[in-house]
């Protein structure tokens, strides 16, 4: 007998599953680590959390819908008029809307592979057909073949810089080329959310400044990184105003709640301290990804509060040697493990995996 049921988008059946990060198993003895989900492994500040609790007792009220007082907040932070700037609910809500205003079916986006998993996810939603472009062997983008691969039905590119998993970035001198090399009406989303991590001598673009003179180049951002504010789900864009507008009527009412509206724009008041942190996270992702270059791994220069451990069809199984001890990490089936820096100890302990994780 067929089961009847409504009618859905046949494009869902090509839509992959977003795996979230698994918790780590508790082990006897062993303080339990997740480093699967590139979160901060610091809690909100207590001024943030105060806001927040003081933000809970309006939430009978619906939140303000264009986020003024958080736009007005990353506008004088980044310098640039508020009329560029759209608050969304994570930036992966952000680029969601940016799909909704660009894409539809017949449509393609291209974008680096491996990259982000939402990347396909999200194209695939509006019915568009995502088209990945290989990775360099050291885990770059390789953005003269993302070029090549520009059709005249190219609506998006999506850059992400650094990179997830792999977590190189993508200098400033590569980026004005490809800016240079690709038609004026496709859009350039690029994809910031680890922009905190990035050190200056690694030649990053300062999109900032560069989304001011190309109308064409939408940069995502977020607080859910180095802001720590990953449970709250918000982030931002900064686009010109006419695409701006389009962000605005793509997105969902109320998509940022007030709670998270309060907590960013506490965290921009506090950022001195929260910066502090993220020095902290740079200075342990130095101290790994140099103990992992001693231990004779070859791994890509990440700007990223991650590594990635290359280790192709063995992935699993390093997966399954950390959680062995108590470390979640993100294992990509037959490519790698990414690995987020976190505590001290934690790093130590997958130092410890690392070290004696056989290689071929
Ligand atoms: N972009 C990249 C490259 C990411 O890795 C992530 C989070 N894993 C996001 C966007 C989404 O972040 P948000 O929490 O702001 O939606």
């Amino acid at each position: 007998m067929t089961t009847l049921h409504p009618r859905l988008r046949a494009v869902l059946d090509d839509v992959p599953a977003y795996v979230p990060g698994r918790p780590p198993e508790a082990l006897d003895g062993l303080v339990p680590y997740k480093l699967a989900s590139n979160e901060n492994p610091f809690p909100p500040l207590p001024s943030v959390v105060d806001v927040v609790a003081r933000a809970a007792a309006s939430a009978n009220r619906y939140p303000d819908m264009l986020s003024t007082e958080l736009v007005a907040a990353v506008a004088r932070h980044d310098g640039v008029p508020p009329e560029h700037v759209v608050a969304g609910p994570g930036s992966v809500g952000v680029l969601s809307q940016v799909l909704t205003a660009v894409a539809s079916a017949g449509d393609e986006v291209v974008h680096a592979w491996r990259s982000f998993e939402a990347y396909p996810i999200v194209v695939r939603l509006t019915g568009a057909e995502p088209v990945p472009v290989p990775l360099l062997p050291d885990g770059r983008h390789d953005l003269p073949a993302m070029a090549a691969a520009v059709t005249e039905r190219t609506r998006l590119v999506l850059v992400c810089s650094p990179n997830n998993p792999t977590g190189p970035v993508v200098t400033s001198e590569e980026l004005e080329a490809f800016l240079d090399a690709v038609p004026r009406d496709v859009l350039v989303v690029l994809d910031e959310a680890y922009r905190e991590f990035v050190r200056p001598e690694a030649g990053a673009p300062d999109a900032v400044a560069l989304h001011l003179e190309r109308p064409n180049l939408v940069v995502l951002r977020t607080f859910s990184k180095a802001y720590g504010l990953a449970g709250l789900r918000v982030g931002y864009g900064l686009a010109h105003p006419v695409v701006a507008d389009a962000l605005r009527k793509t997105a969902i009412p109320f998509g940022v709640s007030t709670l998270a509206q309060a907590a960013a724009v506490a965290s921009l008041e506090a950022e001195d301290e929260l910066l502090e942190r993220v020095r902290s996270i740079v200075a342990e992702r130095e101290r790994v990804a140099a103990a992992l270059a001693e231990q004779g791994w070859e791994v890509p220069s990440t700007e990223a509060n991650f590594v990635w451990m290359p280790v192709g069809e063995r992935a699993g199984e390093l997966a399954e040697a950390c959680s062995a001890v108590g470390l979640s990490v993100r294992a990509f089936a037959g490519d790698g493990v990414r690995v987020s820096i976190a505590e001290p100890e934690a790093g130590d302990r997958f130092l410890e995996v690392a070290a004696s994780f056989p290689r071929v």
